[in-house]
């Protein structure tokens, strides 16, 4: 475990306690019954934080892009695309902005619980955070 103290060394440090600390991502989410396995990845195209891929029923996330709580939004920013793909809002879907606004409410709401920090559980899910 990395301290507070190594934590402010030095640059590569600082990579490391991000690395560290545990995101509140759930390893699979079910939205109307359709398994949706969450993988993480570095080869997204550039800029790129995450992607809902429909076709591999896979919610992908760039977890070196940013740190913690970016990187937990984007995971709720997917999630919100793939509910509105399962419903058939197609408008909705493809409009970023109502996408990303709604997803920091849902965010804010339940996803951002620093909590996890201390427990090293994810509280929505009661499993231990990935
Ligand atoms: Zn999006």
């Amino acid at each position: 475990m990395i301290t507070l103290q190594e934590k402010k060394t030095s640059q590569h440090d600082v990579k490391l306690f991000r690395q560290e600390q545990p995101m509140n991502i759930p390893n699979e989410v079910n939205i109307a019954g359709i398994s949706i396995r969450v993988e993480f990845a570095t080869d997204l195209p550039e800029g790129c934080i995450g992607k809902a891929d429909y076709q591999n029923q896979k919610i992908i996330i760039n977890k070196d892009f940013a740190g913690r709580h970016l990187t937990e939004q984007t995971f709720y920013h997917e999630l919100v695309h793939w509910i509105l793909f399962v419903m058939g809002e197609d408008e909705l879907k493809g409009n970023e902005r109502f996408v990303d606004l709604f997803s920091h409410f849902i965010y804010q709401a339940v996803g951002k619980q620093d909590t996890v920090q201390a427990t090293g559980k994810c509280l929505s899910c009661a499993t231990k955070a990935a």
